[in-house]
């Protein structure tokens, strides 16, 4: 049964002329790093900070580094996976055009894909920017002002707030990154989705729009998702052994 599935993912990889994959938090379970809704998950520990309130309070600012900072440990210590280097693989060799991720944590630039061909719909979180100007300031200056110094910390530039370079919940979608995952969404004939729930819009529109617009569509996660029905193949199974398999990478 399992082996059919995987056989069938092979198949329609191996058919697909351009393939677009889209990956959520589920693909970097298995580098150490906890996705929001499974048991254990961030979201049963803390609840989501709005950019708004992140804007205008200090005090939430103060909570937002502090717990930054108290996992990104386990962030930095991560490295890519058997999932990972499978779609670096499909990327390499032309299979894939592009890989439209969810993730913060800069895994698939890490596992070898070409920062140009990774389109992160939500940010990164591994270094921070300016949110009037734009300016980036890495992580260790960051920490160096926090968690050493204890003051918030500000652009050298213009004085501005400065806050991880992930996009929160209540703060516009990027809108360059928006258009390349459209036009690529629309150009692709295999949608392949990695370990997301398909719960956090837009970005769960992507899967539908690939499938409206002609292409198969394919989903591995553990859990059953939003868009299983609307899928060709759907495998309810770990990414890293499914994939990883299926694409022939270990
Ligand atoms: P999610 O937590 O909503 O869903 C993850 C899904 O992956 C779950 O349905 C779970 O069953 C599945 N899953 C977990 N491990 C798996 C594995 N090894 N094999 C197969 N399936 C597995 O995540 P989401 O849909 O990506 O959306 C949540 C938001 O959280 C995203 O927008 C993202 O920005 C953010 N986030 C990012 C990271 C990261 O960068 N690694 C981690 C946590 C959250
Ligand atoms: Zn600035």
């Amino acid at each position: 049964m399992a082996q059919d599935q995987i056989e069938a993912l092979r198949r329609m990889i191996a058919e697909a002329g351009r393939a677009v994959v889209f990956t959520g938090a589920g693909i970097s379970t298995e580098s150490g790093i906890p996705d929001f809704r499974s048991p254990g998950g961030i979201w049963t520990k803390y609840q989501p900070i709005m950019f708004q309130d992140f804007v205008a309070s200090e005090e939430m600012r103060r909570e937002a580094w502090r717990r930054k900072f108290a996992t990104d440990e386990t962030m930095r210590k991560a490295e890519p996976n058997r999932g990972h280097r499978a779609v670096e693989k499909l990327v390499r060799i032309g299979k894939v055009s592009s890989v439209i991720t969810q993730n913060i944590d800069g895994l698939h630039q890490a596992s070898g894909v070409p920062a140009e061909k990774v389109i992160e719909l939500h940010g990164n979180t591994t270094y921070a920017k300016c949110l009037d100007c734009g300016e980036r300031m890495e992580l260790d200056a960051v920490r160096q002002c926090f968690v050493v110094e204890d003051r918030l910390p500000v652009c050298e530039g213009c004085g501005g707030v400065v806050k991880t370079a992930t996009i929160s919940f209540g703060q516009a979608m990027p809108e360059q990154e928006m258009r390349r995952a459209q036009i690529e969404t629309l150009a692709c004939d295999l949608f392949i989705v990695l370990g997301s729930s398909l719960v956090v819009y837009p970005a769960a529109g992507f899967p539908i729009t690939a499938k409206r617009n002609g292409a198969r569509l394919a989903i591995i996660n553990r859990e059953p998702t939003e868009l299983d029905d609307f899928a060709d193949l759907v495998l309810n199974r770990e990414i890293g052994p499914t994939f990883g398999d299926a694409v022939g990478v270990n």
